[in-house]
Order: structure tokens, then C-alpha cells, then sequence
């Protein structure tokens, strides 16, 4: 029996993590779960799960939990460290969205919780930190994200020093065909469809801009300890290729699947052992075809912003990080157009000096200082 904690539990991949919960009830037990504001749903689940803890990140919502009074009730980054790092818990799941993941990451790793990690802006934000406690603990960290999934099963275990280089598949997102003309004058609703994935609409934009497969390549840098020269991109529209390992011999290793998160959930869970999946089973004969071809770095530049600030290091990617992020809400809330993303993400680049070896204060810092400057940016510009 594995005790889970779920930070984000109200989320698209905490929802669907729930659903693998409910699947398998003599393998997984809840003890923690954790929302922002959707107090409505979190009490859905206490009342189903019977949690020890629960944490909301919006304070004003705690009235809403407290008649609940069997299950213990935080509120704030507080509590979310603290379910993060909960006594009853052996393993978080990170299904939280943003950099607001960087700290409880943080703690449960000190406090010596496996995590399966769905949120990825905190390794982005915050890898060196939060893998050095992962390896100085000697936690066990599980990717959701699908590409992960599949290089860790590609990889399984074999030793890192024969991997010639890793390709990450990309779906290439709703505008892949798109000239910088079309681009102009997208909508959130034109970007908000994505393809292959139904995923929060954070990623979902991400997805269009390609910020998200950027994320992945520093993900996959933090993951698996590997250099940039040896991460590289496809763009594979159908998703049905996860990603995919070539070795010093030649041989390359690629895991496949249809697009359809439960089943990467359902192994960062499961591992080492697999279990049976409710999925929908790969038939290629119906597929048909399954195409590629290179990344287009120029129409989509967040794809270079990913591979300078990673190799540039220290507090660029926290930076490059949290400018995505206030952009993005920014496009959501219709203050910005589609390509002032990455203008506002390369402009808070250029402006920042980067802090070598940073601590998880410096990034908390960065994060905090880079997300005010970037609204100030946006709302001084409509104005
Ligand atoms: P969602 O937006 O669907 O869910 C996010 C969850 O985090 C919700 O529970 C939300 O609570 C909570 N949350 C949001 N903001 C805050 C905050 N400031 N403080 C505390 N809690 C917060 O996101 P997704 O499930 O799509 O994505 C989660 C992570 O997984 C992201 O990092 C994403 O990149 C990654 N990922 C997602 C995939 C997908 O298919 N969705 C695929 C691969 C990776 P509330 O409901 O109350 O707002």
C-alpha cells in the first residue's frame, strides 16, 4: 500500500490521478490533498477519500473545509509544505500547476517522500536545488510528464554514460502549420485547442507556444543528468511516439502509447511493478501513419529561450520561468496577443544578470521579483 498525498488534487492530472486511486483502493491510499481556490470539489474529495490533512491555497476559502472537522485543514505555501511533507504520506504526487510547486517539491524531498512529478516548472524553475536534496535523501522521483515516462522506461536503468541523445517528441501544438502572419491574431480559444492532449490551460498554452517542450528539455537535462548538445526535438503530430533513446551503438529505444495521461499517472504510481490499465489499447493499423519533422525554431523562439537559459544556468531558467508564466495568465485574461509572449519572456532574459549557484531563496526571489516586473511590464503597456 503506498500513501499518497496529492498537491493539485482538483487539477487535470490530480482528477485523473484520483481516478487511478479509486481503481486500485488496496494499492493507493489518500492522506493529503491540496487545491487553490476550487474549495467545492477538495470537499467532494475529503468527504470521499477521508484524508488526514488537506491544505487551500486561497485563505479565504477555509470556512468552506472547516465543518469538515475529522480531517485537518491548512491553508496558504504553508500549508502546502506542510501536506507536501506530511508524517502519514510515503509518496507525493507534484500535480500542482506553476512555480508556486518550487517549495513543496523542495520539502518533500528533504523530508524524504518519493514524488511523482507532474509539475515541471519546478524543476525548470529550481533543479539544482531540488535535485541535490532529491540525491543527498535518496528520494525516489517518478516523471508523469509523458515524454519522461517514456525515457524512463526507455532507459530502464541502463546506464546513462551509452546514451548518444535523447529526442523528445513535440505534437507541435494547434498552430504548427501557422505562418508568423496567422500567428498575429490567434485567440485563447484558437489556442486553447490542443490536438492530442486535454490538459489545464497553463500547459495548454505552453503547448501552443512550445515554451512546454522547451520546459521538457530542461526537465529531461534535470532528470537524467544529461548535457543539452545530447537533448533534441521532433515534432510528431499524432503523439503516439512518446519520446525516444538512441544509444552509442545505434540502437533506438522508443515507448509508445496513445495520448491519454493516465497511463504515464498510473506508472510513475505503479513502478516497479505494472498494473492492469482501463486505457484504450495502441492499434497502429489505425493510426495509419505516424509523421515527423524538425522543430521550427524561429516561428516558435521559446524552444531557444529553453536551451540558453538551461545552459546558461543559475537563475535564468526561474526568470524565463516565471516571465512564461505571468505571460501566459496575462493571454489568458486577454491583456496580451499570442506572440507578446515571447517578447515579454525574452525581454525579462535579456534584463537579468544571473545568480550562479542560486539557493532556494535566490529562485523564490527571482520568481517572485521576474512575475511583479513582467505585470508591471503588461499593465503600463495597456494603459
Ligand atoms: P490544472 O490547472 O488542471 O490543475 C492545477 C492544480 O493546481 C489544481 O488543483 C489547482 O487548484 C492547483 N493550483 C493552481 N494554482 C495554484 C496555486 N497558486 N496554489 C496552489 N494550488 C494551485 O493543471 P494541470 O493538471 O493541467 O497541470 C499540472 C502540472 O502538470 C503542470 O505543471 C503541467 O505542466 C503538468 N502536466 C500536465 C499535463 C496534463 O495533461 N494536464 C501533462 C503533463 C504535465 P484549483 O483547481 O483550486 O484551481
Amino acid at each position: 500500500m503506498k500513501y499518497l498525498s496529492i498537491l493539485g488534487s482538483t487539477g487535470s492530472i490530480g482528477t485523473q490521478t484520483l481516478d487511478i486511486v479509486r481503481q486500485f483502493p488496496n494499492e493507493f491510499k489518500v492522506v493529503g490533498l491540496t487545491a487553490n481556490k476550487n474549495s467545492d470539489l477538495l470537499l467532494k474529495q475529503i468527504k470521499e477519500l477521508r484524508p488526514k490533512a488537506v491544505a487551500i491555497m486561497d485563505k479565504s476559502k477555509v470556512d468552506d473545509l472547516l465543518n469538515f472537522s475529522s480531517c485537518q485543514v491548512y491553508s496558504g505555501i504553508e500549508g502546502l509544505n506542510r501536506i507536501a511533507s506530511l508524517n502519514e504520506a510515503d509518496t507525493i504526487v507534484n500535480a500542482l500547476v506553476g512555480s508556486i510547486g518550487i517549495e513543496p517539491t523542495y520539502h518533500a524531498a528533504r523530508n524524504k517522500k518519493n514524488i511523482a512529478l507532474a509539475n515541471k516548472e519546478a524543476l525548470v524553475a529550481a533543479g539544482s536545488v531540488i535535485m541535490e536534496e532529491v540525491k543527498r535523501n535518496n528520494v525516489n522521483m517518478m516523471p508523469i510528464d509523458s515524454e519522461h515516462s517514456a525515457i524512463f522506461q526507455c532507459l530502464n536503468g541502463k546506464n546513462i554514460n551509452e546514451i548518444k541523445k535523447i529526442t523528445l517528441t513535440c505534437s507541435g501544438g494547434p498552430f504548427k502549420n501557422y505562418s508568423r502572419e496567422q500567428l498575429i491574431n490567434v485567440t485563447k480559444e484558437d489556442a486553447l485547442k490542443h490536438p492530442t492532449w486535454d490538459m489545464g490551460n497553463k500547459i495548454t498554452i505552453d503547448s501552443a507556444t512550445l515554451m512546454n517542450k522547451g520546459f521538457e528539455v530542461i526537465e529531461t537535462h534535470w532528470l537524467y543528468n544529461l548535457p543539452y548538445e545530447k537533448i533534441e526535438i521532433v515534432i510528431h503530430p499524432q503523439s503516439i511516439i512518446h519520446s525516444l533513446v538512441e544509444f552509442q551503438d545505434k540502437s533506438v529505444i522508443a515507448q509508445l502509447g496513445l495520448p491519454d495521461m493516465k497511463i504515464p499517472i498510473q506508472y510513475a504510481l505503479s513502478h516497479p511493478k505494472r498494473f492492469l490499465s482501463n486505457s484504450q489499447s495502441l492499434d497502429l493499423a489505425k493510426i495509419k501513419k505516424l509523421e515527423f519533422k524538425e522543430p521550427d525554431f524561429e516561428m516558435f523562439p521559446c524552444l531557444n529561450y529553453a536551451y540558453e537559459a538551461g545552459n546558461i544556468g543559475g537563475t535564468l531558467p526561474a526568470v524565463m520561468n516565471a516571465a512564461n508564466e505571468s505571460a501566459v495568465y496575462a493571454f489568458l485574461d486577454n491583456k496580451i496577443r499570442f506572440l507578446d509572449i515571447p517578447v515579454l519572456i525574452k525581454r525579462m532574459m535579456d534584463n537579468h544578470i544571473s545568480i550562479k549557484n542560486p539557493d532556494l531563496h535566490d529562485i523564490l526571489q527571482t520568481d517572485k521579483q521576474t512575475k511583479e516586473e513582467t505585470k508591471k511590464i503588461i499593465e503600463a503597456e495597456i494603459v
